[in-house]
């Protein structure tokens, strides 16, 4: 049995791997090594950095929002914009 990310015989069990892709739900067959790096990829948080707009990979959480009517939510600021934000109550203002 090959992996089917790398192509390499597995020397340990397969795993079964599930990706949400665009074109649907895949299933692919692969080594320990592709699953563990597929994981991470996986949970690698990618946000929208609520000053610049701008897709980071690395989101820091500058802000909750609680909402009376509902579930709050998180507000992410990429690396170079969080430092200069302002803490929570001005979040809401931010938002609009
Ligand atoms: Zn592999
Ligand atoms: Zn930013």
């Amino acid at each position: 049995m090959n992996c089917d990310a790398c192509g390499e015989a597995a020397a340990g069990p397969l795993a079964t791997v599930t990706t949400d892709a665009a074109g649907g739900v895949r299933h692919r067959t692969v080594c320990q090594g592709c699953a563990t790096g597929a994981a991470a990829r996986a949970r690698q948080p990618v946000r929208m950095c609520v000053r610049c707009e701008r897709i980071t990979s690395a989101p820091v959480l500058v802000a909750e929002v609680h909402q009376g009517t509902g579930p709050g939510f998180n507000v992410y600021a990429c690396p170079g914009c969080a430092p200069g934000l302002p803490e929570l109550p001005d979040a809401l203002d931010l938002l609009g």
